[in-house]
């Protein structure tokens, strides 16, 4: 299990999958041979399957411990969701609420929910099935949603044309939270309990938000997808199949970079393969990742 400390907390990452599960050359139109011979010593086999040419993404959420708190960033994507479009996410049933529970952890005693968008991957353990009802998984929990992505998506939802959105999540894996009575909406820049800090970075959603954590003058920047993959540390210009304002969404990831490179704050992403997570350096006027031996 990956742990690391953070100042007073601790930050575990709760693993729902991680294997390779998309063509490189569909999930960014750059993808290319070159990049594969120029970064194959860090690229493969932990980020990149060149046997199938995949991209090896994780899925997991980070959990923080600090103050007493428990706070989960994105959930995944779900056990028992009909994600019939994306078969390897299609009625999954992990061990994710087991890994939560080796963590020392149980879904109840989770205090605040944050998801960085409402994509299906960022939402899925918002909920479980309960008799065939879709319920809060976090039942004691606040769940920290995107003013602007919730506004977005509910309309899209709601046209006949164009729902259900995001594979049926927002329906089974946001609508419930919201009926009850669970959902904090955030606009704009916000500062949370325990050193949290949520700043718009919009692009690959239109509410997309970076999530700042400070502790003891230690820092770090959850991303969620502003970046999916390490390559596109060294790439900030490469967006993925999936992000919807393609200006907007180059713009927040350098912004992200560039504060991970000035402050120092570790960088936390989603989808990273091992190990994870990294520092980010400037180097020659762009910007590469270090990543650490920590674990
Ligand atoms: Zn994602």
């Amino acid at each position: 299990m990956v742990e690391l400390k953070l100042g007073g907390a601790t930050v575990t990452r709760i693993e729902e999958s991680y294997e390779p599960n998309f063509d490189a050359q569909k999930f960014f139109a750059d993808w290319n041979a070159d990049v594969v011979l120029e970064h194959r010593a860090w690229l493969s086999p932990n980020h990149y399957d060149e046997a199938s040419g995949f991209l090896k993404l994780s899925v997991h959420s980070w959990l923080i411990r600090v103050g007493g708190k428990n706070i989960l960033i994105d959930t995944c994507v779900g056990n028992h969701k009909p994600r019939a479009y994306r078969p390897k996410w299609h009625m999954m049933e992990t061990k994710y609420l087991e890994r939560l529970a080796a963590a020392g952890v149980k879904p109840d005693e989770i205090d605040m929910v944050m998801c960085t968008h409402l994509h299906v991957d960022h939402v899925g353990w918002n909920t479980r099935l309960d008799n065939g009802r879709w319920v809060p998984t976090f039942k004691n929990a606040k769940y920290v949603f995107s003013r602007e992505d919730y506004d977005f998506y509910q309309k899209m939802d709601a046209d006949p044309e164009k729902g259900p959105v995001n594979g049926g999540s927002f329906r089974d894996s946001v609508l419930p939270v919201v009926e009850a009575g669970l959902a904090q909406m955030v606009t704009g820049a916000a500062s949370l309990d325990e050193g949290l800090k949520v700043e718009p970075a919009p692009g690959h959603t239109p509410g997309a938000i970076a999530i700042k954590f400070e502790s003891r003058g230690e820092k770090a920047l959850f991303c969620g997808d502003i970046l999916h993959h390490a390559v596109q540390v060294y790439h900030p210009e490469w967006n993925s199949f999936a992000c919807l304002d393609q200006d907007n969404a180059r713009k927040s990831r350098k912004a992200a970079l560039e504060h991970c490179a000035g402050a120092g704050a570790r960088l936390m992403p989603c989808h990273f393969g091992a190990p994870f997570t990294c520092h980010i350096e400037s180097k020659g006027g762009g910007f590469a990742p270090r990543f650490d031996g920590n674990f």
